[in-house]
């Protein structure tokens, strides 16, 4: 029998500043190994830290200053449109002043920045996620907790946090647990099995490194992002969408921009010899389609039976990018392509280089 390893960790303590513990941390590849792929399974590292949550939480604050609402904006920084700035009321004046300074901070700059396409923003979530444990950024506690990050940025993440730790992340810290250990059962249920069918699927190992994966409150419109050097996925907790075994295949699907790789140099190879565009986020709404398509099947033909999540069936399960609307306009010609000439080869029906050219040549 072939069963992941679970393993519940403490969070941080204060002799691990920059090392703080994962919250949890599935499928260990000492432990467990596939039993029908010679491919490494992943391991996740899932997190709640304080300094991502707050960076993502004063991104939304200062987001929805600038009057974002999604109806209006469909870019990729913004807000849900069922957000509403948090209220001040009652607090203390200096409470209010600190945290409307680093709102308005945020929103002179970094607010109008892509979380995942703006590399300042990569490298800032990258940085703040390994600061989880720290009480500060400057490094005055230790040199562990000096964070390299510009100095203005620190000093409104710094006048913040109190306001943060005393009104909001206790609440947040707490949905982002209750996120993983909804998530982790499932894990522990269908992933070693759903890993190696999307290595063989994408035809790619999974990478050696571990998977970090930071649980925030806000994640950004998508409600997850995953930046890649290092692979850093990062979730929304609060996201409606994430929820039962959708917060699982979105993880999943975040986890599949790791293996990618083949896919995007399969897609541009063959559109390129044939002296064609390569369709811009092609490759990703393959990647939704697949994750997602394989998962269903997990959910409806494989053991696993969610009676809480939806009723039994096989059309029971609904992948994400169907039920939550991605598929209009270039996606949904893209999903009737992937109908025709990619879902074959997840049947078995046709090789991976078929599959490529016949979607190359139709497109
Ligand atoms: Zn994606």
């Amino acid at each position: 029998m072939i069963t992941p390893l679970l393993l519940w960790a403490t969070a941080g303590s204060a002799e691990s500043y920059a090392a703080a513990a994962p919250v949890y941390r599935a499928m260990q590849r000492e432990s467990v190994q596939s039993s029908n792929t010679e491919s490494p399974l992943p391991v996740f590292e899932m997190h709640s830290g304080f300094w991502v949550n707050l960076h993502h939480f004063l991104y939304l604050q200062a987001r929805l200053l600038k009057g974002n609402s999604s109806s209006k904006e469909i870019g990729r920084g913004a807000a849900p449109p069922d957000e509403l700035p948090v209220s001040l009321i009652d607090f203390p004046a200096a409470e209010i002043q600190a945290w409307q300074d680093a709102v308005t901070f945020y929103s002179k700059d970094l607010a109008g920045r892509d979380l995942l396409l703006n590399g300042d923003m990569e490298i800032i979530n990258n940085q703040l996620s390994t600061m989880e444990a720290c009480p500060e950024l400057e490094g005055k506690t230790t040199p562990l907790c000096k964070s390299g990050l510009r100095q203005d940025l620190v000093e409104a993440l710094e006048r913040a946090a109190p306001v943060y730790r005393a009104h909001w992340w206790s609440q947040q810290d707490r949905a982002n647990r209750d996120w993983i250990a909804q998530v982790a059962p499932i894990i522990q249920k269908m992933g070693v099995q759903l890993s190696g069918q999307l290595a063989e699927v994408y035809q790619r190992p999974w990478p050696s490194q571990r998977l970090r994966v930071d649980v925030v409150w806000y994640a950004g419109p998508f409600g997850a992002y995953t930046s890649l050097d290092p692979i850093h996925v990062t979730i929304s907790s609060h996201d409606p969408r994430n929820r039962g075994v959708y917060g699982f295949e979105v993880l999943f699907h975040e986890a599949s921009h790791a293996l990618a790789g083949a896919v995007t140099a399969a897609i541009a190879h063959n559109f390129r010899e044939r002296d064609k565009p390569i369709p811009r986020d092609f490759w990703h709404a393959l990647l939704f389609y697949t994750t997602g398509e394989i998962v269903r099947r997990d959910v409806e033909y494989g053991t696993m039976t969610f009676t809480n999540e939806q009723t039994s069936g096989p059309s029971a399960y609904l992948p994400y990018a169907g039920r939550f609307g991605l598929y209009s306009g270039s996606w949904e010609h893209f999903r009737g392509l992937l109908d025709l000439y990619w879902l074959p080869y997840l049947d078995g029906k046709v090789s991976f280089d078929t599959a490529m050219a016949r979607l190359a040549a139709d497109m």
